[in-house]
């Protein structure tokens, strides 16, 4: 008799839930598996001085290789790894995915940019990022000049002493410090001071807004003149088009990232653009290294 019930019950609440709370366990159960599976990936996109062109940079963005799904935008899934607590495996093995991947560049012989890792305000609050980090750098023979974090005005406006004081020990091990998103979040600039940090990603929306909305353009200057006053570098986010680079260079802004100069691609393919790179340095390679630098 129980067993019926059992049977019953468990019908009555398989028709109530609805698909998105089906889709939501799916996704735990597999993304639990992500990372023994090996289907986690870093993906690499190119940052851009737009003086010479050169690539200065590169953001490491994360991508799930889901068996049927194919190729997952952090998006669709960092949102269910923070609530359920797997954002700390996960952002562990970015740490070190990452710096195992600009080690290997090194060993390549490769011009390597400084590579950028996004860290969650979460991982911020419940690991201790720092020494992460210094573990890192040391299990890959990485100097620390070769790294930096990605953090959002979140971490800064709501962090605590304890936050003060790990962006401080980062910061002294010689890793960079930016802020990402900057400008969409609340609009204290107090923390700048408080905190020290070494470069403000724009964010995409103004980038994106230059052409049609004057206001876009006056904060981009703002920020440039921000950064030109506290000794900060500014780099625009999500620069598609090349009226956009003239606007961005007629504002002072030097550096620049987005779909124009490449989008995020896997490891072996950012290793080309190295490459190319290099050898145009050497003068043997007169080619055009990147589609959007002319
Ligand atoms: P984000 O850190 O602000 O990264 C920039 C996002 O803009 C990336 O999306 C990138 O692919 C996209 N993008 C770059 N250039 C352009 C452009 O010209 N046009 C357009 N439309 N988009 C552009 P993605 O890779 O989907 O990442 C989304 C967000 O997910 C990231 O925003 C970041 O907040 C988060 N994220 C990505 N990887 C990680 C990670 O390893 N750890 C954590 N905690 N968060 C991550
Ligand atoms: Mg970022
Ligand atoms: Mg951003
Ligand atoms: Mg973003």
């Amino acid at each position: 008799q129980s067993k019926a019930d059992g049977g019953n019950t468990f019908h009555l609440f398989s028709s109530k839930m609805d698909h998105h709370v089906k889709e939501t366990i799916a996704l735990e159960n597999e993304l639990r598996n992500a990372i023994e599976q090996d289907q986690l990936e870093l993906f690499y996109q190119p940052q851009i001085n737009l003086e010479n062109n050169e690539i200065v940079g590169a953001e490491a963005l994360l991508r799930w290789n889901r068996p049927d799904y194919g190729v997952v935008a952090p998006n669709v899934f960092l949102g269910t790894a923070e609530e359920v607590g797997l954002i700390l495996p996960i952002g562990e093995w970015v740490i070190f995915a990452a710096c195992k991947q600009a080690k290997k560049w090194m060993d390549m012989g490769l011009d390597t940019p400084r590579i950028a890792i996004n860290i969650s305000p979460t991982q911020f609050r419940k690991q201790d990022v720092p020494q992460l980090l210094k573990d890192a750098l040391v299990s890959c023979s990485l100097p620390p000049e070769k790294l930096e974090i990605e953090i959002t005005e979140n971490i800064v406006l709501h962090g605590s002493e304890a936050t003060v004081r790990d962006l401080r020990v980062i910061r002294e091990m010689g890793i960079a410090v930016s802020i990402d998103d900057f400008g969409t979040g609340y609009s204290s600039l107090a923390y700048l001071s408080r905190y020290s940090v070494d470069c403000l990603k724009i964010d995409r929306c103004f980038t994106r807004d230059m052409m049609t909305d004057p206001n876009s353009t006056v904060i981009i200057k703002a920020i440039v003149g921000l950064g030109a006053s506290l000794d900060l570098s500014i780099i625009a986010e999500g620069v598609e088009t090349r009226e956009q680079v003239d606007y961005l260079k007629d504002a002072g802004c030097e550096l620049a990232q987005g779909y124009l100069f490449g989008k995020p691609v896997p490891a072996q393919e950012f290793s080309l653009l190295l490459e190319q790179q290099s050898l145009k340095a050497q003068g043997q390679y007169p080619q055009k290294v990147l589609v959007g630098a002319e």
